[in-house]
């Protein structure tokens, strides 16, 4: 084993675990007491930064009420503290309850309303919690804090200042692992897929609904948590320790440190928890400072100091750890696909006054390629995501086999309908092995907790992905591309890694949108081969595209649309010499797109 080999094996967990070790001995080794305070607010600080990263950084949700479930942690252990359960365990577990109800709560706005009223809303519920407490006089204590908090316990031993300061690196530690496991799980490529769209969320499976309430509930947990240790820390809780510039102080050691990211949290929480502390007169200034802070970093760094480490990191790697090549797929790599038929009944579909679609029929069967072609703006995309189920048609019904279609979107991709996008849609900030395997993620059902705790089933599962990413990659040709950023891939190649998303969950029926256009003669050669060869596997192949050369090699039926309606129907050979598609293509700016491989036109 060489050198490079050798430090490729080391887990990238070795150095935070290092550093959590060190500070856990801090108070053993006798530091100060005002340096352990500045620990255990940096840890604090760090937790509640983490569950915004989760919901901000990787689903992709602007819910901003930390700083609330931060505060109904604090004060039900403080209450708690206050009549005898001094325990810290129980109270951890009974702040992470409540945060679990506040984190639902403040995020079921976000269920219907878009980021930005999430923002408000949730950044509204902060402003209104010394209100809250207020109401709450009797238990918490108004605007007066909360007081006679007794000394935390910890199965019935007082934990003494530098005890409780270990306790609170630990906690974090371990929050922190179930936080990395948790996001370089494929949960935490579900949630960046959700966050770069729901639309594709929910065509590669994944319940949105589901997605967001996971995404609220689990990113409020370490909120309660540092709630308990808080209420700890002085044994005196008021309500301005959890206003608006905590929020404002989350938000900026979340965009400053990296949203999408494990360690950002931390890095954030240090540099505005320590910074501080170098003057006095900070206290003052502090809202303009995160402000500005904020406004830099938003315009600056996208994705804040770890993006900037995970650059550099990446760099040293290209240069001085190559990585070996992957082996090639060695298994069968198109095994036969069970196709479904799929009818479309006197389907009709207006936007506002628009007729997008009227009384549209046409029929898919497995083991054909069905082309859908027509003049730019004549209902081609409409007529696949009606399929998909993004609208509820006005008229008319979709069937899979002798079945109705589901409604929801999630639910049409789980009974086996997977598709490509007319403009590419791929998350950020992930590789084009893992934006490939997204496409599985609802085929095989994982539990967050089995993937946190890495159990067997949780590893059987990534095996899986793995293998079929490997096997879909080398279909399509990407394979060794499966390590590159997924987003910095020319056109082309990204329409190519849609195909191998849409193929990874074996699907019974593939909706292809102008899957060629921008793809090189090559390119389109061999996609040609592919959606044969995918044909003679058995699927049931929709084919949207404008090159018309493509579509008549291909397809076994060509549907022609125009404005909406159908034009005509027949094989290759009969839509060629259709007096009507001739009339309907001849003369329009898109007889001359048509006739050009890739069509010549990249729009959205
Ligand atoms: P094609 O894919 O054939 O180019 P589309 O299906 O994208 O055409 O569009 C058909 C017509 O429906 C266009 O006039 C388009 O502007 C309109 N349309 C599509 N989606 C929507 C929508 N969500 N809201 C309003 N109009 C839409
Ligand atoms: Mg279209």
């Amino acid at each position: 084993m060489n050198l490079a080999t050798a430090a490729r094996r080391i887990p990238s967990w070795s150095l935070p675990l290092v550093l959590a070790v060190v500070v856990a001995l801090l108070p053993v080794l006798g530091v100060g007491s005002s340096v352990l305070r500045q620990v255990v607010l940096v840890c604090i600080l760090a937790l509640l930064v983490s569950g915004l990263n989760l919901s901000l950084g990787y689903a992709g949700e602007l819910a901003l009420g930390q700083a609330a479930i931060y505060a109904g942690g604090a004060y039900v252990s403080g209450y708690l503290g206050a009549h005898g359960q001094t325990d810290l365990l129980v109270q951890l577990v009974v702040a992470c309850g409540v945060a679990l109800v506040l984190g639902l709560i403040t995020g079921i706005p976000g269920l219907r309303l878009n980021k930005w009223a999430l923002a408000m809303v949730s950044f509204f519920l902060v402003l209104l919690v010394p209100d809250i407490l207020d109401l709450f006089e009797e238990e918490t204590g108004g605007r007066l804090g909360l007081t006679g908090i007794e000394p935390v316990t910890l199965f019935g031993l007082p934990l003494d200042r530098e005890a409780f300061a270990v306790a609170v690196v630990v906690v974090t530690a371990l929050w922190i692992v179930v936080f990395r496991n948790l996001v370089t799980s494929r949960h935490g490529t579900a949630f960046l897929v959700l966050r770069e769209s729901p639309v594709l969320a929910s065509s590669t499976g994944i319940s949105v609904f589901r997605m967001k309430l996971s995404a609220y509930a689990i990113g409020a947990l370490p909120a309660g948590i540092a709630g308990t240790l808080f209420a700890n820390l002085d044994q005196y809780l008021s309500p301005e320790s959890f206003g608006f510039a905590l929020a404002v102080s989350i938000l900026a050691a979340s965009i400053l440190g990296g949203s999408a990211s494990v360690y950002g949290a931390l890095i954030g929480a240090v540099i505005l928890q320590l910074g501080p502390l170098q003057s006095t007169e900070f206290e003052q200034y502090a809202l303009i400072v995160y402000g500005l802070l904020l406004l830099v970093c938003g315009v600056l760094l996208s994705s804040g100091i770890a993006g900037i480490v995970g650059r550099l990191r990446k760099k040293v790697e290209r240069r001085w750890l190559p990585r070996e090549q992957a082996p090639p797929y060695e298994g069968e790599l198109l095994p036969d696909l069970d196709g479904a038929r799929l009818s479309v009944e006197g389907l009709s579909k207006s936007f506002g006054g628009l007729h997008a679609l009227d009384g549209v029929t046409l029929d898919a069967r497995p083991g054909e390629v069905t082309a859908l072609i027509g003049p730019n703006g004549s209902g081609k995309t409409t007529m696949l995501n009606m399929i998909c189920g993004y609208y509820r048609a006005d008229a008319g019904e979709i069937r899979l086999d002798d079945t109705v279609s589901p409604r929801a979107p999630f639910q049409v991709a789980r009974a086996g309908v997977a598709r490509t996008f007319q403009t590419p849609s791929i998350p950020s900030g992930i590789t084009v092995a893992e934006a490939v395997r997204a496409g599985r993620y609802a085929t095989e059902h994982t539990s967050f907790l089995s993937a946190v705790l890495r159990l067997p089933a949780y590893r059987r599962a990534r095996a899986r992905d793995l293998d079929e990413a490997a096997r879909v990659l080398t279909l399509v040709g990407l394979q060794d591309l499966a390590h590159e950023d997924a987003t910095s891939l020319p056109l082309g190649t990204r329409r190519l890694l849609e195909v191998a998303r849409s193929l990874i969950s074996r699907p019974r029926v593939l909706l292809f949108d102008e899957v060629a256009s921008g793809l090189d003669e090559d390119e389109v050669d061999r996609l040609g081969e592919l959606i044969r060869r995918l044909r003679d596997a058995g699927a049931t192949i929709v084919l949207v595209e404008h090159n018309f050369r493509l579509v008549l090699a291909l397809a076994d039926r060509i549907h022609v649309l125009a404005r909406g309606s159908i034009l005509a129907t027949g094989s290759p050979a009969e839509i060629e010499n259709h007096p009507d598609v001739l009339r309907e293509y001849l003369g329009t700016p898109v007889a001359s797109a048509a006739a050009t491989p890739g069509g010549g036109r990249d729009d959205d």
